[in-house]
């Protein structure tokens, strides 16, 4: 079961401050009465979108103290809350949601990502050898370099880069992948450490490209880009990545994440930046599960520490729609002996769900075909059966649900974990690899948002872009950046811009079990907020052009655009 972690902390604190709004207050009694009991942070002036389905009206400002939401009201009310040491901003009319949480993120591998050398736009060999060079330079000696997007074909002789053009480095070891990920230019460092000499045979599948004398050149080939173990990365190396990640994430708005499958070494280096209050921003991990490693979750998840908790676990059903891995009931109508793949049995999946949840974690599962997301309701129907109780097994991506199987997650609680931008990425193929009557229950958060079943938004990222922006856009436009395909593609499928914020907010607090702690401004909720920089109108491509002007966790200002 997920507990929700209910707290009664600063309840009674807030409740002396809301009660003070509510009599009216005024300065003179009401301000010593206060006391200490001012507030750190006050907002005014704000388009407060409150996602507080108890509250009517349009308040303006929020007071804020000890890490949660005090009170919320007019800006008289609020002021009237401050005092010398508080701050206060005047938003002049800018817009303020609760904290905008991605529910399906990778922040760990974005920060790996961001370190990954981008060679895709130089032009020579040269040219991509010194953004490689310049970049392993910039690294403590020892560490790998690694990289990727270089294509011979768009250089002039198209031939295969070489490692000399690479050894100015000879500490650090260099892997650039080919932009279709089928070969590696590696320099010198790289082949000693595998221990590539032109004694080293081809493996079967694979080349080691040679020159006229026989030593290798510093390309590998399919199969034998596996002769290259890059090793695990460092704690250090590990922590810096998380930072870097984390800076990006605040920047865009985000005071959480939902950080989907991650191993136990980076969790111990996230619970360590959390306990030493490093941590920006909430995370709430599920560990990368092993469907055959049944031990992993007969332990029961480690309690919260500080901003970081793991305590799901992430499975993966089935592949992808763009590879054809997705696990389809009928086969693909542009391939039509192929039914996509199991990457776990739904047998075996079944197992892991059952254990998992018996020591409650909450389970996770990447199903994209109708096949795989029929799979994983039989194994959290069965779940549900055995261990009764609140678990919210949430099913990720849900991209191609049977029509019948809509009824089905709504019965058994699931969430529908979803991503806009995946819509809107894939909508230019989507259609050939299924057909008309699938494509109607493709990608369909309306149907989910009609049906009344737990709605949250994530990106993927960095499979796509970080800012959650581009998933609200995504939600209310069904078009890409540019604006097409005009009126939306499968506009039906729309939502509003106020359901589109509230399955960033909401939606991702439910889907964390954290409901009564986030998701809406509103008193005695953590003081979690993200403030634009302007007020947000209509529900079209202006979207886009809002950036942040304040990321708030827990009372405190995070990221502020200067
Ligand atoms: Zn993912």
């Amino acid at each position: 079961m997920v507990s929700n972690q209910v707290t009664t902390r600063s309840i009674s604190r807030s409740a002396l401050l809301i009660s003070l709004v509510a009599a009216g207050c005024r300065p003179g009694p009401a301000t010593s009465q206060l006391g200490t009991n001012q507030a750190d942070l006050i907002l005014v002036g704000g388009d407060v979108r409150t996602m507080d389905a108890t509250r009517a009206g349009a308040p303006t400002a929020i007071a804020m103290k000890g890490g949660t939401i005090v009170a919320v009201g007019t800006d008289a009310e609020i002021r009237a809350l401050g005092g010398k040491a508080t701050r206060v901003i005047d938003l002049g009319g800018k817009t303020v949601t609760p904290g905008l949480v991605d529910a399906h993120c990778h922040l760990y591998g974005l920060g790996a990502d961001l370190e990954s050398v981008n060679v895709r736009a130089q032009a020579t060999e040269a040219d991509a050898a010194a953004i490689a060079i310049a970049a392993a330079k910039a690294r403590p000696a020892g560490e790998w370099v690694l990289g990727r997007g270089w294509d011979q074909n768009r250089w002039p002789g198209q031939r295969f880069p070489t490692r000399a053009s690479l050894d100015a480095v000879t500490d650090r070891p260099i892997v650039l992948r080919r932009i279709d990920g089928h070969a590696i230019w590696v320099n010198g460092a790289a082949l000693a450490a595998a221990k590539i000499t032109a004694a080293t045979p081809d493996p079967a599948g694979g080349k080691i490209v040679r020159g006229d004398d026989g030593e290798p050149t510093g390309v590998l080939v399919d199969n034998a880009i596996g002769l290259v173990a890059v090793p695990e990365a460092s704690a250090e190396t590990i922590e810096r990545r998380i930072r870097a990640a984390a800076a990006q994430a605040i920047s865009v708005g985000l005071t959480g994440v939902h950080e989907m499958g991650i191993d136990a070494a980076t969790a111990d280096v996230y619970r360590k930046l959390a306990r030493a209050r490093q941590l920006p921003l909430r995370v709430y991990a599920f560990l990368a599960g092993d469907p055959m490693d049944l031990a992993q979750v007969r332990a029961a998840p480690l309690p919260a520490e500080g901003r970081f908790v793991m305590r799901g676990v992430k499975y993966f059903a089935d592949g992808a729609l763009g590879s054809r891995g997705a696990r389809l009931a009928v086969p693909y109508d542009d391939d039509p002996q192929n039914l996509g793949l199991w990457v776990t049995e739904p047998k075996q999946l079944a197992a892991a769900v059952d254990a998992a949840v018996a020591s409650n974690w909450q389970v996770a599962i990447h199903a994209i075909g109708d096949a795989a997301i029929g799979s994983v309701l039989d194994a959290y129907e069965a779940a549900a059966r055995n261990h009764p109780g609140d678990h919210r097994p949430r099913v990720e991506h849900l991209q191609v649900v049977a029509p019948a199987d809509f009824a089905r997650l709504k019965a058994v609680g699931a969430i529908a974990s979803m991503q806009p931008t995946h819509a809107t990425s894939d909508m230019p193929w989507a259609e050939a690899r299924l057909g008309a009557a699938r494509i109607q229950g493709a990608y369909a958060w309306r149907t989910v948002l009609d049906l009344g079943i737990p709605l949250a938004s994530g990106s993927d990222f960095p499979v796509e872009g970080v800012s959650p922006m581009l998933g609200i856009y995504a939600a209310v436009t069904r078009q890409d950046e540019a604006g097409t395909p005009a009126g939306g593609w499968y506009p039906a499928q729309r939502m509003t811009l106020e359901e589109a914020i509230a399955a960033f907010t909401r939606g991702s607090a439910y889907a964390e079990g954290a409901e009564a702690l986030r998701g809406a401004i509103r008193p005695g909720r953590d003081a979690d907020v993200t403030v634009f920089d302007r007020k947000l109108g209509a529900p079209d491509r202006s979207l886009l052009d809002a950036k942040i002007a304040y990321t708030i966790v827990g009372g405190t200002v995070v990221f502020e655009r200067l």
